[in-house]
């Protein structure tokens, strides 16, 4: 468990799980009253689980849609524990063949919870599968080819789907209306995460101070999975350093070593922001020629680096593309342009001062 300096992921800040997060598994909170922050979420689970065990049910399909890291595996396997069933899990690029995911659905118990996680990435054949298998609980087969293929039905247990999605949007309707539990996860605040931070560090075993933990959270993206990893690597350095305890000074100079910045942003977040300063004129720009620019995947950029940006305001989404915000030309350290500082002052109807 103990990562060596220099064994960092590719990318520290990246919200989407990697190898060395086989650690995270100590951390997971177990139930419902553990887990921190997502607090609608979390009110509306608790009424719909004590409604479905009052009444001896599988629990309605549940939806967590929500950018990566967010805790939507962990949400999911808290469900099962909560109806007190057991989870079995897998994803939708994983299921190749209708037969992956009958074999999946057969071996389920009743009120069981299967969880699919990456679920717009289902094929469009086997969301046929899994229609009436949601609905009516019954599986529809084809069996053979040709003239001989003949279709069988199968009874189902009743169970609980629970899938999660970072883009429900490319989910297809009839899919997404299936689940008569949908949740939305937003990102976490600042003081959710500290809680998180101390709450993993007395896992570690480690000595946090409390301005250490806050200087940890606020540079986590709002995203769990990212806060754990930076506590480990904050760890490392500081007990390469000699330090004890990691009180604000010893995360602040770990992070700043890292190339993570005040808000969070890693060296690609800056350099996408700087893309569209200097490449782009501040925009606005599609996603499409941003990925060819910076030679990332049109997914990655959508998923992880855009909404945390939005969220921080250095980044809007219009219908012609993206366009940097004044706060975006302010965290890189660049004057607005003529030409856009005319924009914006006819977006808020307010001229701004030079700054
Ligand atoms: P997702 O499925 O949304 O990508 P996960 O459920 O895998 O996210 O969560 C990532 C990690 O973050 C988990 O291992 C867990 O340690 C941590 N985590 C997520 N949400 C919370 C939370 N609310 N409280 C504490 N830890 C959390």
């Amino acid at each position: 468990m103990n990562a060596q300096l220099g064994q960092v992921p590719e990318r520290l800040v990246a919200p989407k799980r990697a190898e060395e997060d086989a650690a995270e598994l100590a951390l997971r909170p177990q139930t419902l009253d553990d887990f921190i922050g997502q607090k609608q979420v979390r009110e509306n689970l608790k009424i719909f689980i004590t409604a479905a065990k009052s009444r001896g049910e599988a629990l309605d399909h549940v939806l967590f849609h929500g950018p990566p890291g967010l805790g939507k595996t962990t949400l999911a396997q808290i469900v099962a524990r909560e109806m007190g069933v057991g989870f079995r899990a897998t994803s939708g690029p994983v299921i190749q063949k209708a037969g992956d995911l009958a074999a999946q659905l057969t071996n389920l118990q009743p009120h069981d919870v299967l969880f699919i996680d990456e679920i717009h990435r289902l094929n469009p054949a086997i969301e046929e599968v899994l229609y009436p298998a949601m609905e009516d609980f019954q599986l529809d087969l084809m069996i053979g080819e040709g003239p001989a293929a003949r279709s069988v039905r199968i009874e189902l247990p009743p169970f609980t789907l629970v899938g999660a999605t970072t883009r429900s949007g490319l989910m297809t309707r009839p899919l997404r209306e299936r689940f008569g539990i949908p949740l939305r996860m937003i990102f976490y605040e600042p003081a959710e995460l500290e809680t998180i931070v101390q709450r993993a560090a007395r896992v570690l075993k480690m000595q946090m101070a409390k301005d250490g933990g806050a200087e940890i959270a606020k540079r986590s993206r709002g995203t769990p999975r990212v806060a754990n990893r930076l506590l480990r690597r904050v760890r490392d350095f500081a007990s390469v350093g000699g330090n004890a305890t990691v009180d604000a000074k010893v995360a602040d100079a770990a992070l700043t070593r890292l190339e993570v910045d005040g808000r969070g942003l890693d060296t690609m977040d800056r350099r996408y922001l700087a893309c569209i300063a200097e490449n782009y004129g501040g925009g606005p720009v599609g996603a499409e020629t941003l990925a060819a620019a910076l030679a990332e995947q049109r997914d990655v950029i959508e998923d992880v680096i855009e909404p945390y940006l939005m969220q921080l305001g250095l980044l809007m989404r219009t219908p012609r593309g993206r366009v940097l915000s004044e706060a975006g030309y302010r965290h890189l350290g660049i004057a607005v342009p003529k030409a856009q500082r005319q924009q914006f002052d006819l977006l808020t109807g307010t001229p701004e001062e030079e700054g």
